[in-house]
């Protein structure tokens, strides 16, 4: 029902996320925080809190009205206002990092951090029967855990030959679960509902994604 005002000078997702990696390295002075061990979603929460504090406990966003009205939309700019306080992460179970390729074999995958995310997008487009090296690294860098039955093996103390043998070796269908793991990955999200002072429609907006709460 509702359209955001697309602006054409809007930097890519992999700018943005630069760009804020650098804001939240510097802004964090404890000694020994690493942003980059940060999941994706906790970096987005931080950002969001951070921003909060900073400049503004709000986010305006830009939307046009377009409920049909006599046949025409509505057409009415709407800001709508999100309390950064009310965006939150929707936190998955801790079985969905769970990746099972027989009833007993399987990984445990990392939450990707901002660094590995922006890796994604080109990722999910990659065919899996031409797994490129992007992808491979990527699944390599976010496994866990690898368990066999009982065992359970920490991947940080398996030889990265080895764990990179594995990964070479997963067969298309075990290369589509984890596919799905990342396809399912949390992000920051806000609901809002706002009234059209014009055609009094009433709109429930999701607005989700760290790049979706800045035109
Ligand atoms: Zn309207």
């Amino acid at each position: 029902m509702l359209m955001a005002n697309v602006d054409g000078t809007k930097m890519d997702d992999s700018e943005v996320y630069e760009t804020l990696r650098q804001v939240i390295q510097n802004c964090i002075l404890t000694e020994g925080f690493n942003v980059e061990d940060l999941a994706s979603f906790d970096f987005e929460l931080l950002f969001l809190h951070l921003r909060a504090k900073s400049i503004s406990e709000t986010v305006a966003l830009n939307y046009v009205c377009t409920n049909e009205v006599d046949g025409a939309p509505c057409n009415q700019p709407l800001e709508l206002n999100i309390d950064i306080s009310k965006i939150t992460v929707q936190r998955p179970d801790k079985d969905d990092r769970k990746v099972f390729f027989t009833d007993t074999l399987g990984v445990i995958m990392n939450y990707p951090n901002v660094t590995t995310i922006k890796k994604i997008p080109q990722f999910l487009t990659s065919r899996s029967d031409t797994l490129n090296e992007g992808a491979f690294a990527l699944i390599t860098e976010c496994i866990g855990f690898v368990f066999d039955g009982e065992k359970i093996h920490d991947a940080r103390e398996v030889p990265k030959e080895e764990m990179e043998d594995f990964v070479e070796h997963l067969s298309t269908q075990d290369y589509e679960k984890i596919l799905t793991f990342f396809t399912k990955i949390p992000s920051v999200r806000a609901r809002v509902e706002k009234a059209c002072s014009k055609c009094g429609f009433s709109h429930v907006v999701e607005v989700e994604g760290l790049t979706s709460f800045f035109d």
